[in-house]
């Protein structure tokens, strides 16, 4: 199967209009590539209009979702997004727990726990992000930590659950760097994830993908590795030359 492709924006552009000819640009590459699946993750204030345009489009393989959203339903939270309204607003994902945000808010592990349940409740597909945290510039893998990561944020799943899935592993190193892991640390990783996740009963219904600079250039190695289903995109999502040569790379995936 081809990788799927998951574009974060992060908070990035600064007008709708730069992000209405951003997002034209990814209607135009899924135009041009039927066979690949993308997402964009766009701000949230960006969300409804470009619903409008992808809803106009009438592209299909293109979808979009949010970097993150409320740990409750509704109520007094000032400043707060709740799933349901990222739903309202054409939402089909939602980043759950990118390090960026762990460290922005201190996000404890109940914390990205809930912001989870909260995704299932509202019919948001999560896509959890997993990483070293603690770690910035090494090549050791820290286990515990990732074990951690995962088996708390996937408590107290409803035993219904049965929706898509995805957990991006993304050394914290690696994001915004240059620097990506090696394929043998991804797929020795992926190996792991899969394991944690087959102790919850989850081996089968979620997808493993990396994100940490992939680029158009890392990804040409990157798109080799077996254990994964899909890619985590941050700075290449903002240059069209870029997203489309990755693109490009997995549509030739054999
Ligand atoms: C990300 O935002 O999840 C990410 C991986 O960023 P970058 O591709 O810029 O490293």
């Amino acid at each position: 199967m081809l990788k799927k492709l998951f574009f974060n924006w992060k908070m990035n552009p600064t007008s709708p209009n730069e992000a209405s000819s951003l997002f034209a640009e990814f209607v135009s590459l899924a135009q041009s590539q039927p066979q690949i699946s993308l997402v964009v993750l766009p701000p949230y204030v960006y969300l409804s209009e470009l619903n409008q345009q992808l809803q106009t489009s009438g592209v299909t393989n293109l979808k979009l979702g949010a970097q993150d959203l409320a740990r409750h339903s509704a109520g007094a939270y000032t400043g707060q997004i709740s799933g349901q309204m990222l739903k309202n607003m054409g939402c089909q994902y939602v980043l759950i727990g990118h390090s960026e945000t762990r460290e922005a808010y201190q996000l404890s592990h109940e914390q990205i726990n809930q912001k989870l349940l909260q995704s299932l409740e509202s019919g948001l597909v999560p896509i959890l992000c997993v990483g070293h945290q603690s770690d910035k510039t090494i090549t050791e893998i820290n286990y515990p930590e990732l074990s951690e990561q995962v088996t708390t944020a996937l408590q107290n799943l409803p035993t219904e659950f049965k929706t898509e899935f995805y957990l991006a592993y993304e050394p914290v190193w690696a994001i915004g760097t240059g620097k990506t892991a090696t394929n043998s640390i991804i797929e020795e990783v992926s190996q792991f994830l899969k394991q944690e996740l087959a102790k919850l009963g989850l081996a089968k219904q979620v997808g493993i993908l990396y994100g940490g600079s992939v680029d158009d250039v890392s990804i040409q190695e990157l798109v080799k590795l077996q254990q994964v289903d899909g890619f985590l995109i941050g700075g290449a999502s903002l240059k069209p030359e870029k997203f489309k040569t990755i693109a490009q790379v997995v549509a030739n995936q054999v």
